[in-house]
């Protein structure tokens, strides 16, 4: 059994630890990262993708990892959305263009799994960073200002501070006793990627269905991302049809706006639901990434509030540490906690009302839906005003967003 001592102890290696693993190293902390890496065999590999706004691809570009990851990514210059509700009275196509802001690019669509390993081996060559993978944390504990840290190997870590990263599942969370209001649907969402014989023109089209969004979104060549929300016996079906079959059903939904789809990679299911934690801090612990906050997946925006969440935390741990404070003690942990929580809660609330919006049979509210679609499409300013609240937070922009 090992004993080992840390500044920072992060807790899960998906895409929001890796991300804080790689803020904190660089900023001269030390860490350990303790989690399991996803699998990266063709069958299991996550065929998510991920909409990431300009500020978190200029955080990337600053950690050094942009320039290598880009070349497996695709620009959106657009999103598009299409009511396809099936009612008599249809909202306007809406068109977000980046060219509206003044911008070249909304952002950029980046595989899952390419941000993953991107982000691990760049945490690897940190020497102020070590990955504590193939282990599970199973305990934590704070105990004359340290947290204890037991995995699943029996070693212990000590650090001045716990980051949890665990996911919407987060034991960590559990364990300090933060509390968290979790919001389940009857929706899943399916996730895969596939070849298409039209261009994309580098616009993410969004397909508003009774169900759910249906949405495909640019890569590389014409190649897509697919994420598909419905009912959850619409995606059970979905899963168990061969691919002949799903190819036919995604084309007839896209309404050829892709043209033919060919070399369908494999299909996930994610079962959806919003989930807001409390508050974001406990003692000598922060939360981050989908442990504090998750929504179903429209609007592009779970892990660019995580990105957020890094950005800010990092800072707030910089400028503690710069100041010989306790990075661990409650008076640091509270900056963090009142930058973040009213951006989160604003999207939160915001996603769970569109997707209500979208899957309720309510007939009147599919009226009020189109009238707002035709008033914004109307008034430029307005369109521009929402636009920037979506694709950017409502607080300043952190240093690490900011073009070094
Ligand atoms: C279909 C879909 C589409 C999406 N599209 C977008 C998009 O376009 N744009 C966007 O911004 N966001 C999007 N998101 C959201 C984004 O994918 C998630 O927010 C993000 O992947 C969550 O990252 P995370 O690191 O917080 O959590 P996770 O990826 O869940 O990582 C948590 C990690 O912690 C590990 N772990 C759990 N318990 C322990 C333990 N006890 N010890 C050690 N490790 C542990 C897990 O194994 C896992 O590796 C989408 C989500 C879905 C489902």
């Amino acid at each position: 059994m090992t004993i080992k001592s840390y500044d920072i102890v992060i807790v899960g290696a998906g895409p929001a630890g890796l991300l804080a693993g790689l803020t904190l190293g660089h900023a001269g902390f030390n860490v350990a990262i303790c989690g399991k890496l996803p699998k990266l065999a063709k069958e299991s590999l996550d065929t998510r993708t991920a909409a990431l706004f300009n500020d978190s691809i200029v955080m990337l570009d600053n950690l050094g990892i942009w320039s290598d990851l880009n070349n497996y990514c695709a620009r959106i210059d657009a999103i598009r959305i299409v009511d396809d509700m099936k009612h008599l009275l249809r909202g306007p196509e809406m068109v977000f263009n980046a060219n509206l802001l003044g911008l070249q690019a909304l952002g950029w669509n980046v595989p899952n799994s390419k941000l993953v390993e991107h982000l691990s081996i760049a945490n690897s060559n940190l020497d102020c960073c070590q990955l504590v993978l193939g282990t599970n944390v199973v305990s934590t504990k704070v105990e004359n200002e340290e947290v204890i840290v037991k995995d699943s190997t029996g070693s212990t870590l000590r650090a001045k501070l716990l980051i949890a990263a665990d996911g919407q599942h987060s034991i960590v969370r559990e364990t300090t006793g933060l509390k968290a209001h979790k919001i389940s649907y009857m929706q899943s969402a399916l996730t895969t990627i596939f070849q298409h014989s039209r261009p994309h023109y580098n616009i993410s089209s969004e397909f508003h269905r009774p169900g759910g969004p249906l949405t495909v979104v640019p890569l590389p060549g014409n190649k897509s991302s697919l994420v598909w929300v419905d009912t959850i016996g619409a995606i059970r079906k979905a899963l168990l049809l061969n691919d002949d079959a799903f190819v036919a059903q995604l084309e007839k939904q896209l309404h050829g706006v892709l043209g033919g789809i060919k070399n369908l990679e494999v299909r996930h299911q994610f079962s959806l639901a919003t989930l807001t934690a409390n508050k974001l801090i406990s003692n000598r612990t922060a939360l981050i990434g989908e442990a504090g906050h998750a929504f179903p997946p429209i609007g592009a925006q779970g892990l660019n509030l995580s990105f957020r969440d890094v950005a800010i935390l990092t800072e707030v741990l910089t400028h503690a540490g710069e100041s010989g404070l306790d990075i661990g003690a409650s008076g640091t942990l509270q900056q963090y906690q009142d930058h973040r929580a009213f951006d989160i809660r604003l999207r939160v609330w915001g996603i769970d009302a569109l997707n209500r919006s979208l899957t309720s049979t309510w007939p009147g509210l599919h009226i009020i839906r189109s009238g707002l679609s035709y008033f914004v499409e109307s008034v430029p300013s307005l369109k521009r005003m929402l636009m920037r609240a979506g694709f950017s937070g409502t607080t300043r922009v952190p240093e690490l967003m900011r073009k070094l």
